[in-house]
């Protein structure tokens, strides 16, 4: 066994195969995987193995189609041929008007990844699968790609084709501990001996936790018992003449493929169990966990009822296995959070058809730094600290319960809730706030009319677009309150703060006291890496001259972990999290002003605050810091406020407001003001796939300024060669549904452009959005259309900003 090398892959599953290969495929080859038993041990062997295109975004759509034909490149290995049933199409069910909706909003997505799903209707869907009644079924989504796998075949080929890349497997290898040293790097100790390694990566499968516990970290991963059975021989099957097309059923939360000539049922239970809670034997191996087929009878029965045949046919293996979930049902793929050399790929529920591309784009990650899709939906790190396993058994077995049932626009479910609050939760729940949830924090939606006001789950405009545009006009006529709780802040201090800014961000750093600024950080491949609020507080009886950051809720650790890491070891930079303990109190509208006033000693005064101004004050009593900035587009102040004084300055405000017509509003007033303004959302518009010239954010890019700032040398090659794309607002030419993120602009057959964002912009009475089109097409004027869940309507190029397009208001 090698005692130094570049990278330790921890687990023999499909994750640890899949990763082992692709790093070697990136062009590391002294790289190693450990395994503590044998190949495929652990959840892999007894794997369903179905391998499905279907995605509901695009990254996980590219991701899945790299697995396929990475799998049916194996299939056709002459020398190792994996066996690969790819093609036996698959469909999802649905009875559900609304399903179909969402059904179709994923064709129009994948066709921009080049991928083709189908929808169906019911009389199709039995054409195409012979053995289901079309009672209470509408319809379905077909997948042309859909198919199955042999597991241990795969990892097989895998590590074997790894290998003659210069890779080592080493099985019955079982680590026991992780050291980090000072240089960051690690040494893997294991039964067989130490290795010293540059990387880490975890792929512990179930054991996730096992192997975080030897680094100091707990991951939101937990798992759950998931069964299928085997059937026995169906002459309808052998009779058919074409296999079977695969069948994941909402409606009775089951999924099916043939096997050999008979079908392999797997279940999705409401009387679900977590499993390994309280640890896991050490002797737990290529096993299994106690059939139970009494919990699936609910599921067993609607199963029967889509598949008459199943209630004639026998039974003969049944297989119990535990299966790995996260908090949303994604895995964590890529760097683990507060750790540096470290990665994992774990809390794969889907492995076998995902495993393929999850490997791909963590071997990007690990080599590049970054994978050639935005990675944000499988991140580590889009979980902040309130994430932990205990939180994770609720929403995983929320998620086993809904396994086929996506989550609709606006929705969200109640399992796990509230996680994050503040003060004034309990007080906004009673003024009728419904919340959404942002990073586990529970955020002002809007406020409802009656407390039993439950607008429908749909693609469509829902009943709360009235009330949304009530408080967009009192916003606009008045003013308005909001709280943005979990906002992302961290305070910079020590006297290399701004050499230390400069180098982070692309474009000109304000470092003024009392003034603040908009800036964008770039990856090394001058792709647009993250967005943030630069406001310079002077020194003062609060503290020392500081910088305080500020960025979007969900970045709490991603930015953290970016920033730490690049503080060199001789500058004089500090940087800590104020995150959970301040709130924003956003005051918006004309009348922002009077209010402030009203309530805070001082000259407010357009001449004596202007926009882009910090200062610290009290309101009331209470200490806050405001800030002269604006996502709206009306006169504005972000009132920062200690926890501590939160209800406080929230009554303060409140009575000062009362004279101005003061009305609450909530997040999704913000993100249709925002969208009028030109305004962009982090992982919603700003993108790693894209750099801030194709993002629209040229002004705030000096490529020629003095400090050598990171992705710079790579913007200016990629500058250089002309955009691959732009982005650009649109206006939709429907009144009864947004446009939704991903899905695709169409010129004839030809997709010209994917939807980031969409929302009616009620100030301007334009249904509005954001895409990244071609650069030929980018310009005001230019029409296309928008496949709007199976619709095409009529969308053109607008001016960016169609409210107030010189931003008066926000600086009167
Ligand atoms: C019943 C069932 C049906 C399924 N059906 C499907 C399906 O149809 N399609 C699909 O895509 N997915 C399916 N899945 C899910 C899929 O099987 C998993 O997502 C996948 O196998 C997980 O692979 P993994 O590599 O992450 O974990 P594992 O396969 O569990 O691999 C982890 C490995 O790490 C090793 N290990 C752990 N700790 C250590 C240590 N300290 N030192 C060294 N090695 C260690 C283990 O021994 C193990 O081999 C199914 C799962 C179940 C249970």
């Amino acid at each position: 066994m090698k005692s130094t090398t570049r990278a330790v892959v921890i687990g023999g599953g499909i994750a640890g195969c899949s990763t082992l290969y692709h790093l070697t495929q990136e062009g590391w080859s002294d790289v190693v995987l450990v395994e503590r038993d044998e190949l495929t041990s652990g959840t892999t062997w007894h794997s369903a193995a179905q391998v499905t295109n279907f995605g509901m975004n695009q990254t996980m759509v590219g991701l899945k189609s790299h697995s396929i034909a990475l799998y049916k490149d194996l299939r056709d290995d002459p020398d190792y041929p994996v066996g690969y049933n790819h093609g036996d199409g698959g469909i999802r069910l649905t009875n559900t008007e609304v399903q179909m909706d969402g059904y179709r909003h994923f064709a129009s997505m994948a066709r921009g990844m080049g991928v083709d799903y189908e929808v169906i209707d019911a009389a199709e869907c039995q054409r195409r699968n012979p053995l289901i009644s079309t009672d209470n079924l509408l319809g379905g989504l077909w997948d042309g790609e859909d198919g199955h796998i042999d597991p241990a075949q795969l990892c097989a080929a895998l590590t074997r084709r790894a290998r003659k890349a210069g890779a080592e497997v080493y099985r019955k290898t079982d680590v026991t501990g992780l050291t980090q040293h000072k240089d960051h790097s690690w040494t893997v100790h294991t039964n067989q001996g130490d290795i010293d390694c540059e990387i880490v990566v975890n792929a512990g499968g179930y054991r996730v936790n096992e192997i975080a516990a030897m680094m100091g970290v707990q991951h939101p991963v937990a798992s759950m018992e998931h069964q299928y059975f085997l059937t026995e021989e169906i002459p309808a099957i052998k009779d058919a003449g074409h296999r079977i097309p695969l069948l994941r059923c909402p409606i009775s939360d089951y999924y099916c493929r043939q096997e050999k000539n008979g079908l392999l049922i797997g279940f999705y239970e409401q009387d679900c169990k977590t499993w390994g809670m309280d640890g896991i034997s050490p002797d737990f191996t290529m096993d299994l966990c106690p059939d139970d087929l009494d919990r699936v009878t609910d599921v067993l029965e609607g199963a029967i009822a889509r598949m008459p045949v199943l209630a004639e046919t026998g039974i003969h293996t049944i297989v119990n296995g535990p299966i790995t979930y996260t908090i949303d049902g994604a895995p964590l793929v890529g760097p683990i959070p507060g750790k540096r050399n470290a990665f994992c790929i774990i809390g794969l529920r889907a492995g076998l058809g995902e495993g393929g591309g999850h490997g791909w784009l963590l071997a990007q990650q690990i080599v590049h730094g970054e994978a050639q899709y935005d990675t944000w939906c499988i991140d580590p790190r889009r979980f902040t600290g309130h994430t932990n396993v205990e939180l994770t058994a609720l929403k995983a077995i929320e998620d086993y319960q809904n396994e086929f049932r996506f989550h609709f626009p606006h929705e969200h479910r109640p399992a796990g809730r509230p996680a994050k609050t503040t003060p004034l939760t309990p007080v906004l729940a009673a003024e009728g706030a419904e919340f959404t949830v942002v990073n586990g924090w529970e955020r002002v939606d809007y406020i409802k009319p009656r407390p039993d006001f439950h607008p429908t789950l749909s693609f469509n405009f829902d009943e709360a677009f009235d009330i949304v545009g009530a408080e967009v006009k009192n916003v606009q006529e008045n003013v308005g309150l909001c709280e943005v709780n979990g906002f992302n802040r961290f305070e910079i201090t020590g006297a290399d703060r701004h050499i230390f800014l400069d180098r982070m961000f692309c474009g000109n750093v304000t470092k003024r006291d009392g003034r603040v600024g908009l800036g964008y950080m770039l990856n090394d491949h001058g792709m647009v890496k993250g967005e943030a609020t630069i406001a310079n507080l002077p020194e003062g009886d609060r503290g020392p001259a500081r910088v305080w950051f500020g960025s979007a809720a969900a970045a709490e650790f991603h930015d953290m972990d970016w920033l730490t890491q690049h503080v060199r070891d001789h500058e004089d930079v500090e940087i800590k999290s104020l995150t959970n303990d301040q709130t924003i109190l956003v005051l918006a509208g004309p009348n922002a002003r009077k209010v402030l006033s009203a309530c805070a000693r001082g000259d407010w005064s357009k001449q004596a605050f202007p926009w882009l101004s910090v200062r610290e004050c009290f309101i009331g009593f209470s200490p806050a810091t405001v800030l002269g900035v604006s996502f709206s587009g009306e006169l504005a102040y972000e009132i920062h406020v200690p926890n501590a004084s939160l209800y406080a300055v929230y009554l303060t405000l409140r009575a000062a407001g009362e004279a101005y017509g003061m009305k609450l509003f909530g997040a999704r007033a913000v993100d249709s003001m925002r969208m009028e303004k030109g305004f962009l959302h982090w992982k919603a518009d700003l993108l790693t796939e894209f750099d801030p010239y194709e993002t629209a954010l040229e002004r705030f890019v000096k490529l020629d300024k003095e400090a050598d700032f990171i992705g710079k040398e790579a913007l200016r090659k990629r500058h250089a060669e002309g955009p691959r794309s732009k982005l650009v607002s649109l206006r939709i030419d429907a009144t009864h549904a947004p446009a939704h993120g991903g899905a695709s602009l169409m010129q004839g057959n030809a997709v010209v452009g994917t939807i980031t964002s969409g929302d009616w912009g009620y100030r301007v009475g334009m249904n509005l959005a954001y895409a990244f089109v071609e650069p030929t097409l980018a310009k005001e004027g230019s029409t296309m259309e928008l496949d709007l869940c199976g619709d095409r309507v009529p969308a053109t190029i607008i001016t960016p900003s169609p409210y107030d397009p010189s931003y008066e208001l926000m600086r009167s």
